[in-house]
């Protein structure tokens, strides 16, 4: 097919979804590694990984063959049924996370929704019904759900939506005082990210997220994490709270646990998880031997204290690069922040981030933003520091390059 008709098709294909995304022109067929190619073979490095999902690059040789040998025995016979993998899965999970109990999902949305529900329901068994509030925080993203929209109060993300935000108070993130004003005989728990993703890659304070766990303890709370973005290893270790020396009562998690099968999982304490008992919560597909044969993999990978290393290493490696492109363009770049491969480059206020992932663009290199001006690295975790040489190299070019917004 010539060039235009393909681009007539295109347009007129994409009439037909729900238009919530305006993505870019191009269209990448096929990965390797840390490399995206387009339908005309142009190559991009993926600093972007799908959100924070493609842990291990596109294609990985042992993701593809693990996910082949499963298809070719068994795709699904639901949670009626028992799935051994899962139930390895699990035991693998509680193990690494302290945590004893799972519950699989599809989706960081029904991650957080699992937590949410474990949470109210913890309470009413507890003999407190009418501990039904959760405190979320400014900045924060848990999801499209209506639940989960409701636990970040993000007022764009719930207009039309949700009258209120239905059973949910919010503070500003890293401010304690600010919680422990909130809480109340209805509260029921907290929800937190220990690194916001979405709203610009800030990470919690330690003293903040120690003082969350003291004031749970304090009044009956659970704390739960939502590690969906900064879990399996982003941060440099394979869950972020091992880096605050807190343990959650719940984690949600999703994106790199299945690499890009899409999945996630619930996880939270025995006595947390007590009251989720037969007939409280379900799903149809959450846990398919699929799923639990490509995250047993991916966990094999990324926990191992080898990688775990490597990713320390690199994304320091990555770290000293920026904060070297930021002395070198001072008027676009205020500083860098984050912790391991979860990467905020901040732009001064007179450029426009989404501008500036344009023009990285350009330079075949995918970045994506995040609030506070904010550019948003997240690269496949098994990068190399030539691949981290090669995107240094097209920010800088790009940052020649660019110009003041408007
Ligand atoms: N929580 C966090 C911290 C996230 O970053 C995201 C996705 N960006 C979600 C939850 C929702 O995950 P999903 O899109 O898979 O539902």
């Amino acid at each position: 097919m010539s060039q235009p008709a393909a681009d007539a098709q295109n347009d007129a294909t994409r009439d037909h979804l729900l238009a919530v995304y305006a993505p870019p022109e191009q269209h990448f067929v096929r990965g390797e590694g840390p490399y995206l190619f387009t339908d005309s073979d142009e190559r991009y490095l993926d600093f972007f990984a799908g959100i924070a999902v493609s842990c291990l690059g596109h294609a990985h040789p042992e993701l593809v063959a693990t996910l082949q040998a499963q298809a070719g025995k068994l795709w699904h016979t639901s949670n009626a049924l028992r799935v051994p993998q899962g139930e390895v899965l699990a035991a693998r999970l509680a193990q690494l996370s302290g945590l004893s109990r799972t519950f699989f999902t599809n989706s960081g949305s029904e991650s957080v929704e699992c937590g949410l529900k474990l949470m109210r329901r913890y309470q009413h068994e507890c003999g407190q019904p009418q501990r039904q509030r959760i405190i979320g925080f400014h900045g924060a993203f848990h999801g499209r759900s209506h639940a989960a929209v409701c636990a970040a109060g993000n007022a764009a993300h719930m207009a039309g939506f949700t009258a209120s935000d239905e059973r949910c108070d919010h503070a500003p993130f890293n401010d304690l005082d600010a919680v422990a004003a909130l809480i109340s005989d209805e509260t029921a728990g907290i929800i937190v990210e220990p690194v916001q993703g979405e709203g610009g890659i800030t990470p919690a304070g330690q003293k903040f997220l120690q003082g969350l766990r003291a004031l749970c303890d304090e009044h009956g709370l659970l704390l739960m994490l939502d590690e969906v973005q900064c879990g399996i290893s982003r941060t440099g270790t394979l869950f972020a709270f091992e880096q605050y020396g807190v343990q959650p009562d719940v984690i949600a998690l999703a994106k790199g646990l299945g690499a890009g099968f899409p999945m996630g999982a619930c996880v939270a304490s025995e006595a947390a998880a007590a009251a989720m008992v037969v007939g409280t919560h379900g799903s149809t597909y959450g846990g398919n031997p699929l799923a639990m044969a490509v995250a047993s993999k991916v966990i094999d990978l990324v926990a191992a204290p080898d990688f775990l290393v490597q990713v320390r290493t690199n994304a320091a490696y990555l770290n000293d690069g920026l904060n070297r492109l930021c002395d070198a363009f001072p008027d676009l770049f205020k500083g860098v922040r984050g912790l391991g491969f979860m990467t905020g480059l901040v732009l001064a206020d007179e450029f426009e981030n989404a501008a500036f992932v344009a023009a990285v663009r350009e330079e075949k290199l995918l970045v994506t933003k995040a609030g506070g001006n904010v550019v948003r690295l997240l690269p496949p975790l098994n990068v190399t520091q030539a691949h981290i040489d090669e995107a240094l190299g097209k920010l800088k070019e790009a940052a020649q390059k660019f110009g003041p917004t408007g």
